[in-house]
């Protein structure tokens, strides 16, 4: 039997509540973050998802199909990388320092200890051009930890990628109150980060 259809995908739950990044992220952020952006996200993976069925359906005449696929790229990830970057962060209190684990012995490891990771790090972060992502993911084929920046939402494939660790550069991920301080947020940020998390998500590659 054939049939035309997708399955659609939904907005994950926030991991805490919208005012636990505070200070260090506002909950007036975290609300339209993950209440507008990412929803958008999901609602735009889905509506594109209507799409290509129409267009399998013959519904459509006169469709771009490399818009198509833009869109879904766009989407996918956006959805697919915010589900990362919130679950990569824990509540003011419960995250930052240093990690433990394998990924704190890879990092030892590969880096040079822990501080000489986090500057590197950091700098990458401060310098990515425009709006996208900073990330370290865990490369399975020379087992080696690596930094990867995403411009936008546009890797050319899915983000499947083993990312052990990301932040969204957005502006909207810091604007309402860091406005064009986007270092200082990036600073902030490290209070959050969730090694447990990280370290689960290394875990699944070793
Ligand atoms: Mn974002």
């Amino acid at each position: 039997m054939t049939s035309i259809g997708f399955k659609r995908y939904e907005l994950p739950p926030l991991p805490y509540k919208l005012d636990a990044l505070e200070p260090y992220i506002s909950s007036s952020i975290v609300d339209v973050h993950y209440n507008g952006h990412h929803k958008g996200y999901v609602n735009g993976f889905n509506s594109t998802l209507d799409k290509l069925e129409k267009v399998l359906k013959g519904e459509v005449t006169g469709y771009d199909i490399q818009g198509i696929i833009r869109s879904l790229t766009f989407n996918a990830n956006g959805h697919k990388l915010h589900t990362i970057y919130w679950y990569n962060m824990a509540p003011a209190g419960k995250g930052g320092g240093k990690p433990g684990g394998r990924l704190g012995d890879l990092i030892d490891s590969q880096f040079g200890g822990f501080d000489k990771f986090k500057a590197l790090f950091s700098e990458a972060q401060k310098s990515l051009p425009g709006t996208g992502w900073t990330a370290l993911y865990y490369d399975t084929e020379a087992k080696n930890l690596l930094f990867i920046t995403i411009e936008n939402h546009f890797m050319n494939h899915y983000a499947e990628l083993p990312i052990i660790l990301i932040v969204d550069e957005f502006e909207h991920a810091y604007y309402l109150q860091y406005k064009n301080n986007r270092n200082a947020y990036l600073d902030a940020w490290w209070n959050l980060v969730n090694w447990d998390d990280a370290e689960k998500r290394l875990q699944k590659y070793l």
